[in-house]
């Protein structure tokens, strides 16, 4: 009677594919019908452990070793990040958005004062001689509309 050692990989077993059902011989690590991966390790003692095993036989650790749950995590985590950049950004939008109002209106304001500055009449003795003849030209064409 021979006693059958046990070994590292007989944690594993001879256990059907997680993907095809079909089973593999103890300790492989893809499955030779489907080609996917059949064992795991465990990110917290490294133990091989099949793969759809909740927890690690070894260390009692939950895995998550699973390709999908992984990504998963992974965008959840991206997308908490973005979510907290989103809210960070939209203060600095709200500033800027804030910024630019103010300067907006401090340019209005500007252009209002120069315009209104503009358009107030200068008395003809204040005038310099480029603004006299400008001003000669204005009232000959408005006298000369007349009827
Ligand atoms: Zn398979
Ligand atoms: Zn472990």
């Amino acid at each position: 009677m021979t006693a059958v050692e046990p070994n590292a990989t007989s944690l594993v077993g001879q256990r059907p594919c997680p993907k095809c059902a079909r089973v593999n011989p103890a300790g492989a690590e893809r499955c030779a019908h489907c080609h996917c991966h059949l064992l795991v390790y465990c990110k917290h003692c490294g133990e091989a452990v099949f793969r759809g095993e909740s927890l690690c036989p070894g260390c009692r650790e939950p895995l998550r070793h699973h390709p999908l749950a992984d990504s998963d995590e992974m965008v959840q985590k991206a997308r908490a990040e973005l979510a907290r950049v989103h809210r960070r950004m939209r203060w600095v939008q709200l500033a800027l958005f804030l910024g630019a109002v103010l300067g907006a209106a401090l340019v209005v304001i500007k252009l209002a004062n120069t315009d209104f500055d503009r358009l107030k009449p200068v008395p003809r003795d204040q005038m310099n001689p480029v603004e006299k003849a400008k001003d000669d030209v204005d009232r000959q064409v408005f006298e000369g509309r007349k009827p």
